[in-house]
């Protein structure tokens, strides 16, 4: 094969793991209803990729492998290489309109920025660095999807981490000379149900003491002891695709991971008992800024998609050239806009780290900040202008098949634009991005993914040139003195 394909992707996730929903084990996800259809979108993904005409756009070939990998694993060395890059990932994120806010590239970006970074492992020990470069090959010469895990269950948030109950936390319990063995909960595992991997690690600031927390560790999907508990499926409760087509295709999941006592290799494990460390791993590589780059190119996917809703509400009610429509419409068009125009200053304002080049630190974590409030207000600008035309809709397709029923419908749903069906087909789309439990989930996960406002805010702080801000301040003072001032009012 030239790339990885999605009958092979299929094929990778039958491997016996522990995927609990409804309180049963799934013995296979990719035929049960809960997540048959998101696992054959992921599988679309792969496709996509492996066709002829898409290959250059989708794919490269790295040094000494036999087939192409997604570019998602493209270490770029110039800001020519990483728009090329970007153009792949965005093809991808508009197979599904934006709504897989973990694709298999946001891991792969990840990686790659923590692969960057490898001299901040080598400083952890040499043993981890060689763990954590050995699985960047493995992982991307294999195009695997990766998701992870890095946030604790919110349990007692004023106590720190380690001073949480038993068996919440994820923790070392054990290790010996083949490795460690960790017990307790992460959250939030999406897309893991459908992903080959996951990444166990520590967003979440930790304090000396807590060394038994501070690991980083990668683990197939069916490692010995991985309890994966999905939460509940929006598939599974869609109509059909016609009524939910969101919802029905491209539910990623989300489920919280138990480790029972589960044995993790030395070569598997990246940080080790070392609290700082955990924070390096992200924030001393690349490895937050290239997630959370490739986060905002699927986002500014996803604005487009929802600006793009916006206007055809307005078709398929006919309210399009009201000016005050127009100006709502024009106000949305800006915010996406500003969207993509900070996708680009992140890229063109990036740097050189050594032979890499890197997106604008403080542009992406200012995009994170700005992002997850607007987020809300575009699915509410949406939804401003649609007014009861999102509820009035048939109960499901089934109604069509009815003569009467759908005589009445082909009556009722008019539109000056869209013919009956077409409204209706398209403003089921239009509530199942924006308001039905799909499209809820969707708004917590853009407020939250990248963490509470308190913690993407902090990023931006920090790293804001501040110096050159207040700068800006002291010249204006430095420009004029007391004296100057009496001066002027003797005069
Ligand atoms: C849909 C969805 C998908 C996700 N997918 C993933 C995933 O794939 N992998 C993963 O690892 N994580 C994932 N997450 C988790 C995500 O990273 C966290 O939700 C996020 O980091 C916030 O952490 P938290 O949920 O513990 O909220 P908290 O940090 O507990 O914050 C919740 C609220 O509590 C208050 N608060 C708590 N602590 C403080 C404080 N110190 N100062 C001020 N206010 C405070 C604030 O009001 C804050 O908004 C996902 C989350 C969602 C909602």
């Amino acid at each position: 094969m030239i790339a990885r394909t999605g009958a092979e992707h299929l094929k990778s996730l039958q491997d016996g793991r522990a995927v609990y929903i409804d309180g049963e084990r799934v013995a296979d996800v990719t035929v049960h209803p809960a997540f048959r259809n998101a696992c054959r979108s992921v599988a679309a993904l792969y496709d996509f990729q492996a066709r002829p005409e898409n290959l250059e756009l989708m794919t490269f070939e790295p040094n000494g492998a036999n087939r192409r990998i997604n570019r998602g694993w493209q270490m770029p060395r110039s800001y020519a290489e990483l728009v090329v890059r970007r153009k792949a990932l965005q093809a991808w994120a508009a197979l599904s309109c934006g709504f897989f806010g973990r694709s298999p590239d946001h891991l792969s970006s990840s990686f790659v920025g923590q692969r960057m970074g490898l001299e901040v492992f080598r400083r952890h020990g040499a043993a981890r660095a060689k763990a954590l470069a050995d699985y960047f090959d493995y992982a991307s010469r294999n195009d695997l999807f990766v998701s992870y895990v890095i946030i604790n269950p919110q349990a007692e948030r004023a106590k720190d981490w380690g001073q949480q109950a038993e068996g919440l936390v994820a923790r070392i319990v054990d290790e010996d000379s083949l490795g460690i063995t960790i017990r307790g909960a992460k959250l939030l595992g999406t897309a893991a149900v459908m992903a080959n991997e996951i990444l166990v690690a520590n967003m979440q600031p930790l304090k000396p003491g807590e060394e038994d927390l501070a690991f980083s560790c990668a683990l197939p999907m069916n490692a010995r002891g991985m309890r994966v508990l999905s939460r509940k499926s929006y598939e599974a409760h869609a109509v059909s695709v016609f009524d939910n087509p969101l919802s029905a295709r491209f539910d990623e999941n989300d489920a919280l991971i138990y480790f029972d006592d589960v044995k993790v290799p030395w070569d598997r494990i990246f940080v080790h008992r070392d609290t700082d460390m955990c924070r390096a791993q992200f924030h001393d590589t690349p490895g937050h800024v290239y997630q959370n780059y490739q986060a905002q190119i699927r986002l500014s996917v996803k604005l487009n998609f929802l600006a793009g809703l916006a206007r055809r509400v307005t078709e398929s009610i006919g309210t399009t050239k009201i000016p005050s429509v127009a100006e709502q419409l024009g106000y949305l068009a800006a915010q996406v806009g500003m969207v993509n125009a900070m996708l680009s200053g992140m890229e063109a304002s990036g740097s050189q780290a050594g032979e890499w080049y890197v997106p604008n630190k403080h542009y992406m974590y200012a995009a994170q900040v700005v992002t997850q409030e607007l987020y809300p207000r575009v699915v509410q600008a949406v939804r401003d202008l649609a007014g009861g035309a999102l509820i009035m809709l048939p109960s499901s397709a089934r109604d069509f098949a009815d003569p009467e029923l759908e005589a009445i419908i082909r009556t009722t749903q008019r539109s000056a634009s869209m013919e009956p069906e077409q409204k209706v087909k398209f403003l089921k789309a239009a509530w199942d991005a924006v308001g039905s439990e799909f499209g809820s989930r969707h708004l917590q996960y853009e407020m939250f993914y990248a963490g509470a406002r308190f913690v993407t805010a902090g990023h931006s702080f920090r790293t804001f040139d501040w110096q050159h801000a207040a700068g800006l301040v002291d010249d204006l003072l430095a420009s004029y003195t007391l004296a100057d001032g009496l001066d002027e009012l003797r005069n």
